[in-house]
């Protein structure tokens, strides 16, 4: 059998098109984002989202999209109570390049809450909403320690592609997720919640990240995470992959 290397090495001198995909890395936090994205590039990764999440990760975003790279601003909840001001400035971002395609990571965040209190973050994160809605955006969602409360907010709002960004849930969630169109996306951390959750869900409902460079190293990580999903679906690892790419368009409208 060919490794996955050596399919991915074929399918991208083959077809001149990379297959996979990241759905969710900050590459504004590498020293050189450009390098980091070639590297993915050349292991198959050829689409990263990039998530911006306070002023200056969505200045970085803004400069660093082009190509493969896409992104999505938008003010986290840790930084809600300073930077709340700053959510007005996101629909001049949105409108200023086409490879900025949507709101994110924005969300409730209960491990932040001394920094800002869920009252704070709550509102900041509805507001987002209704600029996604207004603007018919997709939203990349941050919840730790706050799913139910999350599920509530996005139900009464009108957005609807929503992608749960590290997604926190069991695998009741993830069903209530599926059935409201949401996407989920798993993390490449090792859990058996996790492995409960890739189980229960539709392939076409699930796509991979690597949430680099906090948890995964760097983007071309995304292929294990790939590998776990394609192995539990019972499903070849480029045919997760290509899928997974092919959501995430669909979804993002790119
Ligand atoms: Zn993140």
């Amino acid at each position: 059998m060919e490794s996955l290397s050596q399919i991915t090495t074929r399918r991208v001198s083959l077809e001149g098109e990379v297959p996979f995909t990241d759905a969710h890395c900050h590459l504004d936090l590498f020293p050189e984002p450009e390098k980091t994205f070639l590297k993915a590039r050349k292991a198959g990764v050829g689409v990263v989202i990039t998530a911006g999440g306070n002023a200056e990760g969505n200045m970085k975003t803004l400069d660093i999209v082009h190509g493969g790279i896409y992104g999505v601003v938008g003010i986290s909840p840790e930084f809600m109570l300073s930077e709340a001001w700053k959510i007005d400035e996101l629909k001049d971002i949105l409108k200023m390049n086409k490879n900025i395609i949507g709101i994110g990571e924005i969300g409730l965040d209960a491990v932040m809450a001394e920094k800002s209190s869920l009252e704070v973050q709550e509102k900041g994160f509805i507001k987002q909403l209704e600029i996604a809605s207004s603007m018919e955006l997709p939203v990349v969602i941050h919840s730790r320690r706050s799913l139910n409360r999350t599920f509530e907010i996005l139900k009464e709002s009108a957005v609807k592609n929503v992608v749960f960004h590290y997604f926190e849930g069991n695998e009741n969630d993830a069903i209530a997720a599926e059935k409201e169109g949401w996407l989920v996306s798993i993390p490449p951390i090792e859990s058996s919640r996790l492995k409960r959750v890739i189980k229960v869900l539709d392939i076409d409902s699930i796509v991979a990240e690597t949430d680099s460079p906090a948890v995964g190293k760097e983007p071309s990580d995304v292929l294990s995470v790939i590998e776990k999903v394609a192995l539990l679906k019972g499903i070849s690892t480029v045919e997760a992959g290509e899928r997974m790419t092919k959501t995430i368009k669909e979804y993002f409208y790119v």
